[in-house]
């Protein structure tokens, strides 16, 4: 499949990989809009919150509880979480992925 989020994912794009486990993988931005820009991606391809459905409710869950875990453990004080849905949300990357920024952001994603 042609989406560069599912080529990381298969490790067939290298990226820096912060946390991964069944469900969901936490990679660094490679274009970095805070000091700490993370994104917290699913392992199922999803296109956007404007797909999910019934069935995605733990998924969605465990997305919001792995960015809180992860800004534990790297000691984040205060964070921002944003979802951007469809091109007109500044979406560009069609695989659903929540982004983590922390440190001053210059513009929120
Ligand atoms: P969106 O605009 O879709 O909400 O966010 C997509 C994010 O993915 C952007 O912040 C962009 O910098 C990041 N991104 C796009 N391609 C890659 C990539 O190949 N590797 C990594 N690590 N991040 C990427
Ligand atoms: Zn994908």
């Amino acid at each position: 499949m042609d989406c560069i989020f599912c080529q990381i994912i298969d490790k067939e794009v290298p990226s820096d990989i912060l946390y991964e486990d069944d469900k969901v993988i936490v990679i660094k931005d490679i274009h970095p809009k805070a000091p700490v820009h993370l994104l917290i991606i699913p392992k199922k391809h999803i296109v956007s919150v404007a797909h999910l459905g019934e069935s995605d409710k733990t998924l969605i869950g465990d997305l919001v509880l792995t960015a809180k875990k992860i800004a534990e453990t790297q000691g984040l004080k205060g964070y921002n979480l944003v979802f951007n849905v469809g091109r007109d949300g500044g979406q560009m990357v069609d695989h659903l992925h929540l982004h983590l920024l922390s440190g001053k952001p210059k513009d929120l994603p």
